[in-house]
């Protein structure tokens, strides 16, 4: 369970992962949000467009359809492996599905087959559209493949979920039959390489280095992913970055942390203590 990635947490986490991001217009205020809630968010969801041509699949998955209004998706994943991001909050992807399926998804366990609509999943679920015309035979080229792993692996790494936080919409509901042409267990298992562990479970975690690792202007994988989690966090003061080099910019944006975390005076003072870095669960490096 989490908070939602605002915007631009979420556009970090994408191309820290290495994703050519394109920004359609209005993207970052498109969404559902007047109609019922969005988050504490649980799991990402992969579904395919039936539509062929991206900027056509774009335009409908940002506007949606007559009978059901757009965002149809946070982002539309192209055959060239470009993600188009059109919506930012809640949006019309997942619809109802299975209450065990969900609480499976945020224990990390193996998915119960659905069937069940009790649950609402929109206000659940990251989605992306996936442009494919889901008859089984239309391919899915690597550099797709690819992108729906990189975005899927960036927004569980974001929260500190393992790949058994993305499911299918056909693992959602057994109204749908989405995404056909390839197995979740294969994407599952992509996601994990890229999170870097081979099971699902809670993420390991960095340890604290030390108050005095700091003080010491460390130049540090851990630093990145520190800074990374504090994007996610909404506690940003980085103008670039996050990276490796501890800087004013790293200091500033953990006193944001030690903030929201209720500290105040010289316990804000942005130097990491052990209690908010636990806190903060800054995934291994
Ligand atoms: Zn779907």
């Amino acid at each position: 369970m989490a908070t939602p990635l605002t915007a631009t947490a979420l556009l970090t986490a994408l191309r820290a992962e290495g994703v050519a991001v394109v920004e359609h217009p209005g993207w970052r205020t498109h969404n559902r949000n007047a109609k019922g809630p969005w988050g504490p968010v649980n799991g990402v969801m992969i579904h395919h467009t039936v539509t062929s041509g991206t900027a056509a699949t774009v335009a409908l998955c940002s506007a949606g359809r007559s009978d059901l209004p757009g965002p149809l998706c946070h982002g539309v994943i192209a055959k060239d492996g470009t993600v188009h991001l059109v919506g930012n909050g809640r949006a019309n992807h997942a619809g109802s599905g299975d209450s065990a399926v969900l609480a499976a998804v945020v224990a990390e366990h193996a998915l119960p087959a659905p069937h069940r609509q009790d649950t609402d999943g929109n206000t659940r679920f990251y989605g992306f559209e996936c442009e494919n015309l889901g008859n089984g035979k239309d391919p899915w080229p690597e550099a797709q493949l690819t992108a729906i792993a990189r975005v899927s692996a960036a927004i569980c790494r974001a929260h500190g979920w393992g790949a058994a936080s993305v499911i299918g919409h056909r693992e959602w509901t057994n109204q749908k039959i989405d995404p056909a042409g390839f197995t979740m267990a294969s994407l599952r298992s992509r996601v994990s390489g890229l999170l870097g562990r081979k099971t699902s479970g809670p993420a390991p975690l960095a340890p604290f280095p030390g108050a005095d690792w700091f003080h010491r202007a460390p130049k540090s994988a851990l630093v990145t992913a520190m800074g990374r989690r504090l994007v996610a966090e909404g506690c940003s003061a980085y103008a670039e970055g996050p990276g490796p080099q501890w800087t004013a910019a790293d200091r500033a944006s953990y006193a944001k942390w030690q903030r929201k975390l209720g500290y105040s005076g010289t316990d804000a003072d942005g130097w990491p203590g052990a209690t908010s870095w636990r806190a903060l669960k800054v995934p291994a490096v």
